[in-house]
């Protein structure tokens, strides 16, 4: 049975199938067409929103891996859909190469970080989609459309965040950069001084990152720059810190909390007691690559950039007035606004405030609570994580929503990308007949 990361979104009726190349990926999409089923191409299941429930077919392109070519004269790497963000870190610092930023993690696959928007930290960094030169398609007939600003324009500026309902993207070129080092600064602060002075951070590093951890009035914060220092060996001090401390302890302390949620002050006063100040020097790609062994699930709101303090201002008052047990920090990034038409950063340079709660435990309430304090800051949803709109709600916070309407109608008029949760994302009624 399929289920993504956090066990939470689960397809038990799908069939999943794994192409090992075009002229099969092909033919599995029109044996689906045939017999009517929906198609969903899954990455690595990393989305915490059920954008692959389905009872049709899954593909999985975990068979279609690889950097297939680097051309240094335009400085893109043409690399397969399905392969992970750390095997494509990997093969281009073989050739002193890097793409220019990342999230959280490496394990997401290209076409699945790119296809919801994930991105990293920093104020002149775009999200990952933003690094993408050129695409290729394949449409639910089997045919192949390649976008980039020269061909296919709309479908290149519409295409790069696409849930997946524009067809199957077999091929991403990517715009990469000389590789390059970065010096991590961990640091501590309480939550006042660090909101006064986040925005002058954020400007002032290459990336900042803020972690606030609820019931207490400390942040733990996170800068990264550029350095030719060398990179510091992999010592005793980091496996403690970023192993053992963040996932072996935090898990089990998560596992306390479960049982009883009351204690989730004091073991997040414990937690705030571990914050010490530190700093290694790492390859990019490896820098950007945490472990996350301890499962969550997750809300992530996007605000323009300088509402982002008071957005987070409220969210702790809301939580500190409803008393909700939380172990997990809340994490506030800065990503630089584009012109892609479903990203969240269309337009505007923004913050991103994520939520989480441990696995198990409820978030409903806490993370509706956030979804209305963000939207009154003019928030929009990222779409790998928990959010409650619709196409309604949609239509207002996205300016080129009908165009990527109607880019998806261009794509896929049968619709054979949809399900019911897709369907009510767009607001397209269900016809009797059509793939589920
Ligand atoms: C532990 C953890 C940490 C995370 N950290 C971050 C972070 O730092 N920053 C951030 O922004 N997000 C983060 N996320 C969210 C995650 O990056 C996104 O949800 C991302 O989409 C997951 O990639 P995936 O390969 O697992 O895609 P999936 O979840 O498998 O798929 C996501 C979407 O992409 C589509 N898709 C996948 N492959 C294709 C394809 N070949 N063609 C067409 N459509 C396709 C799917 O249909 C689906 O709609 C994190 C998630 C987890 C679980």
């Amino acid at each position: 049975m399929w289920s993504n990361w956090s066990g939470y979104v689960s397809s038990p009726n799908a069939t999943v199938s794994t192409p090992a190349s075009f002229p099969e990926l092909a033919s599995l999409l029109r044996q689906a067409a045939r017999g009517n089923k929906a198609v969903r191409v899954v990455g690595a299941g990393h989305s915490f929103s059920p954008l692959l429930q389905t009872d049709g077919l899954i593909l999985s392109l975990d068979k279609m891996q690889g950097v297939a070519e680097i051309d240094r004269a335009t400085g893109t790497a043409r690399v397969r859909a399905g392969t992970r963000l750390s095997a494509i870190g990997s093969a281009l610092a073989a050739e002193g190469l890097a793409m220019e930023n990342l999230g959280d993690i490496n394990v997401q696959s290209i076409a699945g970080a790119t296809s919801t928007g994930t991105h990293g930290t920093g104020i002149l960094l775009g999200n990952v989609a933003t690094q993408i030169a050129s695409m290729k398609f394949m449409t639910a007939e089997g045919t192949e459309v390649q976008a980039s600003p020269g061909e296919n324009p709309d479908l290149f500026e519409g295409g790069r965040i696409g849930l997946g309902a524009l067809g199957v993207i077999t091929e991403i070129g990517l715009k990469v950069v000389p590789a390059f080092r970065l010096k991590l600064e961990r640091g501590k602060m309480n939550f006042d001084e660090c909101l006064a002075r986040a925005a002058s951070l954020a400007k002032r590093h290459r990336s900042f990152e803020l972690f606030w951890l609820p019931h207490t009035d400390s942040v733990l914060t996170k800068v990264w720059n550029v350095t030719e220092e060398p990179i510091t060996p992999t010592g005793l001090k980091r496996y403690v810190t970023e192993d053992l401390l963040e996932n072996f302890l935090f898990g089990l302390i998560c596992r306390l909390s479960k049982w009883a949620p009351s204690s989730c002050p004091s073991l997040s006063r414990l937690c705030a007691a571990f914050i010490s100040p530190g700093q290694h020097v790492e390859a990019s790609h490896l820098m950007l690559s945490t472990v996350r062994r301890v499962r969550f699930n997750e809300a992530e709101w996007s605000v323009p950039a300088e509402r982002g303090a008071d957005a987070l201002r409220e969210i702790r008052a809301f939580i500190e007035r409803k008393s909700f047990p939380l172990m997990f920090p809340l994490e506030y990034r800065w990503v630089r606004g584009d012109n892609i038409w479903l990203s969240p950063n269309y337009g505007r340079d923004s913050v991103h405030i994520s939520v989480h709660q441990y696995r198990g435990m409820p978030y409903e309430q806490y993370f509706d609570g956030v979804q209305a304090i963000c939207l009154n800051h003019g928030g929009r949803p990222h779409w790998g994580k928990v959010h409650s709109l619709a196409a309604k709600d949609l239509a207002g916070i996205y300016p080129r929503w009908d165009d990527f309407l109607a880019l998806r109608e261009r794509m896929d008029p049968k619709g054979r990308f949809l399900t019911p949760y897709l369907r009510s994302l767009f607001g397209l009624h269900s016809a009797r007949n059509q793939p589920g």
